[in-house]
């Protein structure tokens, strides 16, 4: 038998989670962002879920060549380049935008030779400090691109937020003002709102919104998940049980031997580990489906196997289904446990796991 680690991506809960973020943003147009293959959901697949989207967002030339490959016609950004000057020619074959954020990039275009016009990003770093000039230089480097005979006049202009995700913190307020303050006078095309924005800052929306985790059901927002944000988790991780078996109290469990049993109990054993992209870092107590039944990790991930409590669940046996996270364990209780965000969990399957569609 194959290994039963599976990925299951729900197309159907994509394209919900598009069209509720729409709604949340109704005059925006969607640009879809699709880094990271997809938030590690499969990027062609996510490319197709999203076909109601206005735009793609990649963060690689090499993602834009996949998507151009599997046929999408649609608008593609993409959110870092170009680096040297190759790009820009095979930029203008693939008919992708660019997003131009700092100077060395400016002298690319300017030595680019007689091609299609560029359509361009134009990104301001308004705090936080990652990409995009000075707010100071905005509207010079504006002018000098509308100039440019290489870029096509209808420039957008584009910010990103540092922590939108906090709504109760002042900073994406005090971002947006020196986002239209960088910009007064100029008529441009304007963009601001990743997913948290686009929920919780609607005076970030502007002409385009540029969601990426919401699209996929994930949360950014400490202490919800992206049910409670009225979205749908696109991913089920799941496997199943290998192994049971009783032990005595004083038994160890796993690596390290750092659990111990304080009573007798039911162990499980799941074909799972971070081999696959399960976190090794959550611990004893991170909550696991058994047969849809919730109970806790016992001892230490391994790479290909992680012990489980079934002592409460005497009907569990072998070969019963094992839900890491997805449909009814939201994947941001798990990245809690791990330290880390639900966003870096769906990144992280691991090649060997199978993946698969569904669509209801
Ligand atoms: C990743 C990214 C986004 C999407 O962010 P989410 O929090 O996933 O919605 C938007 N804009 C830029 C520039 C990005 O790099």
């Amino acid at each position: 038998m194959s290994r039963a680690t599976c990925a299951t991506i729900h197309l159907d809960a994509l394209r919900k989670n598009l069209h509720r973020i729409r709604l949340a943003a109704p005059a925006s147009q969607v640009m879809a962002v699709v880094k990271a293959d997809g938030y590690g959901h499969g990027l062609e697949r996510v490319a197709r879920a999203f076909s109601a989207a206005d735009a793609f967002g990649v963060a690689a030339l090499s993602d834009a060549e996949r998507l151009r490959a599997a046929g999408e016609i649609k608008r593609i950004v993409l959110l870092s380049g170009p680096d040297e000057a190759a790009d820009i020619s095979r930029l203008r074959d693939l008919q992708v935008d660019i997003v131009i954020h700092h100077e060395s990039q400016l002298r690319l275009l300017s030595e680019a030779g007689a091609g299609d016009s560029l359509r361009v990003w134009l990104k301001i770093d308004t705090g936080m400090s990652r990409l995009g000039f000075a707010a100071s230089q905005a509207m010079e480097v504006y002018r000098w691109l509308r100039e440019c005979r290489h870029v096509d006049p209808d420039i957008v202009c584009m910010t990103h937020f540092a922590c939108s995700d906090e709504f109760a913190k002042n900073m994406t307020s005090a971002q947006i003002q020196r986002f239209a303050e960088a910009l007064d006078g100029a008529d441009c095309v304007r963009s601001m709102a990743n997913s948290a924005a686009v929920l919780g800052w609607p005076q970030s929306h502007a002409q385009w919104i540029r969601p990426g985790g919401a699209l996929y059901g994930l949360s950014s927002v400490e202490g919800r998940t992206g049910v409670q944000l009225g979205l749908q988790p696109a991913m089920t991780l799941s496997t199943r049980l290998i192994a049971d078996k009783w032990i005595e109290p004083g038994t160890t469990v796993g690596y390290g031997a750092g659990f111990v049993a304080p009573q007798r109990m039911r162990l499980g054993i799941a074909a799972i580990g971070y081999g696959d992209g399960y976190p090794r870092l959550a611990g004893t107590g991170t909550p696991i489906l058994v047969g849809g039944r919730r109970t806790g990790l016992v001892g230490r991930v391994s790479m290909d196997l992680l012990a489980l409590d079934l002592t409460d669940l005497p009907e569990a046996r072998v070969g019963d289904p094992v839900v890491a996270w997805g449909e009814g364990l939201p994947i941001e209780e798990v990245a809690t446990c791990a330290g880390t965000l639900g966003y870096e969990l769906a990144c992280g399957i691991t090649r060997r796991v199978r993946f698969e569609e569904r669509d209801r």
